[in-house]
């Protein structure tokens, strides 16, 4: 029989995009499927702090093997802003792409370095031991938006190698080579090897 992991997510993408790499070995469980409807509190001031939080969550009111992720794009000249922040960087109740990308276009009016990149930490917890796992992709934020494709920062950022953004790259090149596939990736070698 598969053995049940619960990924912290309501995000139905980040779900399949999952369960498609892991799906032979391991059957992965979101948190709809397990009946939570908690807005689970990401309270740390880092990445790793976040996934953990989420992780620890679901493991101590569920009693599952859970893992969690949180992402963030860091910014040079901005020292690592915004960070554990993204979703916030706008102020209000977050989420909203279009006013974060036009404050860190605000930030960066007149700046030369426009170096970045997003940085993906999943924590897992597996039989009461923590495992860590990360993923980035380095790249340029540009200074007007680009595309149409994706979602957050996606249309001012270019990852290395590339002249177009994630935004008009799409999602079979992003889902490639960003942050995310790269730390799920790591993920999934690790589970792989332990199965
Ligand atoms: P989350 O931890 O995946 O919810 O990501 C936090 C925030 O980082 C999101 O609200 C977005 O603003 C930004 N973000 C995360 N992943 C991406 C991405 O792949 N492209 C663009 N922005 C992203």
């Amino acid at each position: 029989m598969k053995s049940k992991l619960v990924f912290a997510t309501n995000n139905a993408h980040k779900l399949k995009e999952i369960s498609a790499i892991l799906s032979n070995k391991v059957e992965i469980l979101g948190l709809k499927d397990i009946c939570c409807n908690v807005d689970i509190p990401e309270t740390a001031d880092t990445l790793e702090g976040n996934a953990l939080l989420k992780a620890q969550y679901i493991q101590q009111h569920y009693g599952f093997d859970c893992f969690a992720d949180d992402t963030g794009l860091e910014v040079e000249a901005l020292h690592g802003a915004p960070g554990v922040y993204s979703a916030r960087y706008a102020g209000g109740e977050g989420h909203d792409s279009e006013a974060n990308m036009k404050r860190l276009l605000k930030e960066l009016e007149g700046e030369e370095n426009r170096r970045a990149r997003f940085r993906t930490v999943i924590a897992l917890i597996l039989n009461g031991e923590v495992y860590q796992f990360e993923g980035t992709v380095e790249g340029n934020i540009i200074r007007k938006k680009q595309g149409t494709f994706g979602f957050g920062y996606d249309p001012v950022f270019v990852p290395e190698g590339y002249t177009k953004t994630f935004a008009e790259l799409g999602e079979e090149i992003k889902n490639r080579i960003s942050h995310r596939a790269r730390a799920v990736q790591k993920l999934a070698e690790f589970l792989k090897s332990r199965t």
